[in-house]
């Protein structure tokens, strides 16, 4: 499968896609968020620079990011294909990805990215809930991704929690972040012809229709 680079707004469901497409296909999915959380959970001095950084909704520094990645790509399961959810998020980073894909001998694949208008971000963002056993994502503004018993994952039982910056301070901290550093690489990607635009306002499953109707006219085959 074809490795997939997710570029979109942060609530845009880039996360969500992700699971949908992993649960479904044998994709290894990469949020460069989670790997910087996992860093950040240490608690040492590298780890809370990483975590305030996080919930400020500030870019943590290019180098820590890239050797995370790094490590990350060299396990097996990305051999398969796997989803890049969150980097590169700057075009400077877009150059060391593709010094690392040198590196490492793999290819750049495709670049999607999920359109949404931002009034829709804050329900999205404010109402995220997370599970810690399983990384499930739900919504309490969202009748169709509210958990059935509230706290409570519906597909492990595991404790749902709001990560800390998922307020609006940070939304618009990592929104303004985004238009000003991440929407540039639209135009980098378009300019190597491997970008491709999917309608993310619709819900899930029509935001999954669209990727895989992509992948499918790509050559991919999901189905
Ligand atoms: P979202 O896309 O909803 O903002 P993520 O989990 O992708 O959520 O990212 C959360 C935070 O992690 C970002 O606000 C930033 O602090 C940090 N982060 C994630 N990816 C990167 C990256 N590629 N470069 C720098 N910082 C990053």
């Amino acid at each position: 499968m074809k490795n997939l680079i997710l570029i979109a707004a942060p609530g845009a469901g880039k996360g969500t896609l992700s699971n949908d497409l992993t649960d479904k296909y044998n994709y290894a999915h990469i949020s460069t968020g989670d790997l910087l959380r996992e860093a950040a959970s240490k608690g040492d001095e590298l780890g809370n620079m990483i975590h305030e950084m996080q919930t400020k909704g500030e870019l943590v520094p290019d180098e820590i990011v890239a050797s995370a990645l790094k490590n990350r790509l060299q396990e097996e399961d990305c051999n398969n294909g796997y989803i890049l959810d969150g980097y590169p998020r700057t075009v400077k980073q877009a150059e060391t990805y593709e010094e690392i894909l040198k590196e490492l001998n793999k290819d750049l694949g495709v670049v999607i990215v999920l359109d949404i208008e931002k009034e829709q971000l804050i329900k999205r963002i404010t109402g995220r809930r997370l599970c810690h056993g399983c990384d499930a994502i739900y919504n309490i503004y969202d009748p169709k991704l509210t958990p059935k018993h509230e706290g409570i994952c519906d597909k492990c039982g595991g404790e749902l929690y709001q990560r800390s910056d998922d307020n609006l301070e940070s939304l618009e901290s990592r929104y303004n972040t985004y238009l000003e550093k991440t929407q540039p690489l639209i135009d980098y990607y378009s300019k190597k012809n491997c970008l491709y635009r999917v309608d993310s306002s619709l819900g899930k499953e029509h935001t999954l229709e669209q990727v895989e109707d992509l992948l499918n006219k790509l050559g991919d085959n999901v189905d």
